[in-house]
């Protein structure tokens, strides 16, 4: 058999191209080294934030307006709660990073928002108390996806359109071979006219001479013993705070595990294979200073910690489109911590260009660093 696009990696991106590809008709295969949705790379840790006032660039604004879309489709699709809509809070003094590019998306693409100072922000959501000379970007649309449903959801519907997907088998190399590809794995051989290669930190293995960095993150699970009800999804809208000049941290309400925060970025720099799965006591910590500060109810009693990766491009930019060196390989990776809410998207990007439709949105950002 001769699969018209064979898959590298099945998670977050993976999943969905794999999904998009399927659905159009295509002869898949997908090839993942564990079982997603699994906890060994990018997409545990149960949730993620999606946002539309999107502070790192507004290009990606249209991209994810499309993954509201396509999450909302994959929802119908396979009947399954992915998204819940809680609204969300970028806080930070005036002039951050994070404060300005998130007003600037906003009014470039005329979205709804709101800035609070943060005596309305501690009114309004009373587990945040963000500092006297903070303010906040709210917006409505924010709020979290489920990242194991969001992938099981997406393999699914691949698989009911006809899409083969192999667990527990390892890409170790491919080749060029007449009009096509012989990818080699753990288990044999497998031949595809193209190929996507959505392996997330471990692209690196493929593609030594991306520039690329895997830092170490870590997940905390807190009690919200004190205050239950000001963690409650409807109290607590996701927020992303940045009260340092290069220091982020974000957090989720309680649905049901506890108050979820953690760091963006700050992390260790790691090889992929040997990160560290431990969390240190220095770790906690530091987020408990944190808490204290900015969502003092939740310095209570630790449920659990987990360690994810992210990968980072030095414009932490994702990496999209063809291998200079083979025309027939598509990377889509480096998502640099803020990927995951794009995946349907990228997924249906990448199914566009196997079938070498014109790209929908500009992706100028993301090749302007060629892979190689
Ligand atoms: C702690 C943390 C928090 C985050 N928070 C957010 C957030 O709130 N919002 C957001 O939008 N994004 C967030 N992100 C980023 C987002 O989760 C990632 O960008 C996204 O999950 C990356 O998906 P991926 O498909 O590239 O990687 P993965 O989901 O890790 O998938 C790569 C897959 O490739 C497989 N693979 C690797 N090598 C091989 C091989 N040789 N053969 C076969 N298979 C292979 C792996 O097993 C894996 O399943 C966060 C990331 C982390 C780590």
């Amino acid at each position: 058999m001769i699969y018209d696009v064979i898959v590298v990696g099945l998670g977050a991106m993976g999943s969905a191209a794999a999904c998009h590809l399927a659905r159009r008709g295509m002869r898949v295969l997908g090839l993942d080294r564990f079982t997603p949705p699994h906890a060994y790379g990018s997409s545990h840790g149960e949730t993620r934030i999606i946002r539309e006032a999107y502070f790192e660039h507004p290009v990606y604004v249209p991209m994810v307006q499309r993954a509201y879309e396509l999450w909302r489709d994959l929802e119908q699709a396979s009947g399954t709660m992915l998204l819940r809509e809680t609204g969300g809070v970028m806080i930070g003094r005036p002039d951050s990073d994070l404060v300005k590019g998130a007003r600037h998306s906003a009014e470039l693409h005329r979205l709804r928002y709101q800035l609070l100072t943060a005596s309305e922000v501690r009114a309004q959501f009373p587990a945040l108390h963000p500092e006297n000379d903070m303010v906040a970007v709210w917006e409505p649309r924010a709020g979290v996806l489920l990242a194991d449903a969001c992938i099981t959801a997406h393999l699914a519907l691949a698989r009911r359109c006809d899409a083969e997907l192999r667990y527990e088998e390892s890409v170790l190399r491919w080749e060029p071979e007449g009009n096509g590809i012989c990818v080699l794995t753990s288990q044999g051989e497998h031949r595809g006219r193209q190929l996507v290669v959505t392996a997330g930190a471990w692209i690196s293995v493929f593609f030594p001479e991306l520039p690329l960095r895997i830092e170490r993150q870590v997940l905390f699970w807190f009690s919200d013993a004190g205050a239950p009800e000001i963690f409650a999804p409807e109290r607590c809208p996701v927020h992303l705070w940045q009260f340092d000049e290069h220091r982020f941290f974000y957090g989720f309400p309680n649905l049901g595990s506890g108050v979820k925060v953690a760091f963006h970025h700050g992390g260790q720099t790691t090889a992929v294979d040997t990160v560290q799965r431990e969390v240190e006591q220095t770790e906690l910590e530091d987020i408990r200073g944190a808490l204290r500060r900015f969502v003092p109810a939740a310095d209570q009693e630790l449920r659990a910690t987990t360690v994810c990766m992210y990968t980072n491009t030095p414009d932490e930019h994702f990496r999209i489109g063809r291998d200079p060196q083979n025309s027939r390989v598509l990377i889509a990776s480096a998502c640099s911590g803020h990927g995951f809410k794009f995946s349907p998207v990228v997924g249906e990007i990448l199914a566009d260009r196997a079938q070498s439709k014109p790209p929908r949105f500009d992706l100028s950002l993301f090749d302007t660093n060629p892979p190689r």
